[in-house]
């Protein structure tokens, strides 16, 4: 999870690093534009500057959450001075009829804070916004034309009603995440990140209907890490469960790209080959000799033995795993570390 947060800032720093220099010119080019304008020259340049310092802290060590909170105050800074500038300006002044373009900017500004912060926290920013935003605009109600009451006014409901449709697809965005990771781990073993039983049984119900249908050949490799309790009783459990770890990298390196692996449990993995058992006879033995040649760490050199089965026509999926299961312990009874398939029965 702390993994998956820093990806995701390391994301956002990048994506950053491109958009407050674009950002910086637009800025830049409305400070020219308003150049006559002392209060929005001082203003835009004021936000100016410190968009350049939060793009050379993107670049540094400085804390990554200080910097992203600097642009959102940054963002709302400029919101409102854009504000004042039209209020006071344009509109009082100038007996302009609206606000003016610079609200466009404003669904920027609430995405960001969606971005930044958690949800709640953004519809907090935003309503602290929002109050930032009325309280320049009540010493001069009074002065303001219909035209100019309803340009401000559309500017605060299109401010709740941008914090709501965020809040919510925000919401909607974090359930099908949290969704797409339960489905996820639902099919995954949590400790070596291979295919889990369940997984297993659905690919085995799978090849069976396939060999069914179009006589498509299969086999069940089953394998049983031997006198792995040792290790444990030895070495302690979390040896035992980095073992595990390491066996599954050992064996995904042996496998092709159409062979699927998965750990049936405790010790116990399984691999479906495309192919009769005389092929997966030679698959079994270069797993056997790639596990014997591997040194686990701690625990030191370890061996495994192996079960074949390949399918039958009236196999159903306990029917080949058991076969499988039976020609494993036939291995084991024989002494460890070797392959038994039908011929060897
Ligand atoms: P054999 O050669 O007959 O297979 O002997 P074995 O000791 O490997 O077999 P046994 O079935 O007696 O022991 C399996 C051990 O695997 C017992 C259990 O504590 C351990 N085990 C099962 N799941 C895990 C796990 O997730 N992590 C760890 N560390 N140990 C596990
Ligand atoms: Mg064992
Ligand atoms: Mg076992």
């Amino acid at each position: 999870m702390e993994q998956e947060r820093r990806r995701f800032d390391e994301m956002k720093r990048r994506v950053y690093q491109v958009v407050l220099p674009i950002l910086a010119v637009a800025l830049g080019m409305n400070t020219v534009l308003q150049a006559g304008q002392a209060f929005s020259l001082y203003t835009n340049l004021a936000i100016l500057g410190g968009v350049i310092v939060c793009w050379f802290l993107l670049l540094t060590k400085f804390p990554f959450v200080i910097t992203e909170w600097t642009m959102l105050t940054l963002a709302g800074l400029y919101l409102l001075s854009m504000l004042l500038q039209a209020l006071y300006f344009d509109m009082l002044g100038g007996g302009e009829p609206s606000l003016g373009d610079f609200i466009i900017w404003m669904p920027l500004i609430v995405i960001a804070t969606f971005l930044v912060l958690d949800k709640r926290q953004a519809a907090v920013a935003n309503g602290v916004l929002l109050l930032l935003l009325i309280a320049p605009v009540i010493p001069a109600w009074g002065q303001l034309d219909s035209r100019q009451l309803d340009s401000v006014l559309l500017m605060y409901i299109a401010l709740v009603v941008y914090t709501f449709v965020f809040y919510f697809l925000n919401s909607l965005y974090l359930k099908s995440a949290e969704q797409r990771v339960l489905t996820r781990y639902a099919y995954l073993d949590a400790l070596t990140g291979i295919a889990n039983r369940h997984q297993i049984d659905l690919w085995l119900t799978e090849y069976i209907a396939a060999g069914e249908r179009e006589g498509t050949p299969f086999s069940v490799l089953f394998f049983d890490l031997d006198h792995f309790k040792c290790v444990n009783d030895e070495h302690g459990h979390r040896t035992g469960d980095d073992v595990l770890k390491q066996l599954a990298e050992v064996v995904k390196n042996e496998l092709g790209e159409r062979d699927l692996f998965g750990r049936w449990g405790g010790e116990e993995f399984i691999v479906l080959t495309c192919s009769g058992e005389n092929e997966a006879a030679a698959l079994a033995e270069r797993l056997r000799a790639a596990i014997e040649a591997h040194h686990f760490g701690s625990a030191g050199r370890l061996t495994a033995s192996f079960g074949i089965a390949g399918n039958r026509p009236d196999d159903t999926p306990e029917s080949i795993q058991s076969r499988a299961d039976e020609r494993l312990y036939q291995s084991k009874e024989d002494g460890r570390n070797r392959i038994t398939g039908w011929m060897d029965k």
